[in-house]
């Protein structure tokens, strides 16, 4: 069984908003319906730059090519290996500053643990709900197996028992997603919370100084929880300033914007402005709108 989704806390069920039932997944800020543009465009183009073969690494054919022309090997493997510094570099920068940004917009895994929350909820009185997440989650598994092994192969060996590689293949096909399903289905986001490895590298690095979610003492704040309720990594957003960084503070916050969501929902029923915000304000980083002050 997935881990409980904030729809399944007592409190939850006792607020009776309806709104804030769409909070998990319906984006109420600019930020979140951005971050739902850029994980659909990263998806995209995981999927895109094999298929065009702008990148695409066929060891089962031996064939490789770079922006639709074939190339030798090592130029592939070069063009890999250049990717992935240029990766990580603009990473490092980009994190000095967006702390783990990455996780929430950027990281496919993230939004296909976020569509299973998303199918939790909306299946949350369905008596075979555990049956259904399980079947979705092997979708997800497979699905995301094969965008992944399209990089390195041609998918076509799948289907062509005559192929050299064709055991082969299927062998590392059913053992991803083995491991992709008991991932996705027995941890959830709590892969992301201690076990990925880039998300913990991400955690450890992240500054102080970054964008980060702040808890505004200076505003009202009516303690229904529900920031902290729908934090899919566990966090307690009011909390993170004053925790260890990489012990429930700022270091292991996503930066989903989930907690901000729910909070101005739940504080636009009091007239009164969200206790949880940005640390724009300081104007560390002016990557978002400026909030509205009569909010
Ligand atoms: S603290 Fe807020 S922004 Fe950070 S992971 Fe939790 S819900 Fe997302
Ligand atoms: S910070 Fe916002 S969401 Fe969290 S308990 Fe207070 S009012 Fe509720």
């Amino acid at each position: 069984m997935a881990k409980p989704t904030f729809f399944d806390y007592p409190n939850f069920r006792e607020t009776k908003i309806p709104k804030i039932r769409l909070a998990h997944w319906k984006p109420v800020t600019t930020y979140t319906k951005y971050r739902w543009v850029v994980q659909a465009l990263v998806v995209i183009s995981f999927v895109l730059v094999p298929a065009l073969r702008w990148l695409k690494l066929d060891f089962t054919n031996d064939q490789y090519w770079i922006m639709g022309r074939e190339v030798s090997m090592m130029l592939a493997l070069q063009a890999v290996v250049i990717l992935w510094l240029g990766t990580y570099f603009v990473n490092f920068f980009e994190n000095y500053f967006v702390g783990r940004l990455l996780c929430g917009w950027i990281c496919p895994w993230g939004l296909i643990n976020r569509l299973g929350l998303i199918i939790n909820h909306i299946l949350r009185r369905h008596k075979r709900r555990a049956l259904i997440l399980a079947t979705a989650n092997l979708i997800f598994a497979i699905t995301a197996t094969l965008v992944v092994m399209n990089w390195v192969i041609d998918l076509g060996a799948l289907l062509n028992p005559q192929h050299a590689y064709f055991g082969l293949v299927w062998g590392a096909f059913a053992l991803l997603v083995l491991i992709g399903f008991v991932i996705l289905h027995k941890m959830g986001f709590k892969f992301c919370e201690g076990m990925c490895p880039f998300g913990l590298y991400l955690t450890v690095v992240t500054q102080k100084n970054s964008l980060r979610i702040t808890f505004d003492s200076s505003r009202a704040c009516v303690d229904c929880g529900l920031c902290t309720q729908v934090c899919p990594m566990e966090l307690s957003p009011r909390e993170m300033d004053f925790k260890d960084s990489m012990n429930g503070g700022f270091g292991q916050c996503i930066l989903c914007g989930d907690c901000i969501d729910v909070c101005q929902i739940r504080m636009d029923l009091e007239g009164l402005p969200a206790p949880l915000r940005w640390n724009t304000e300081q104007e560390i980083i002016p990557l978002l709108p400026l909030e509205n002050p009569s909010r």
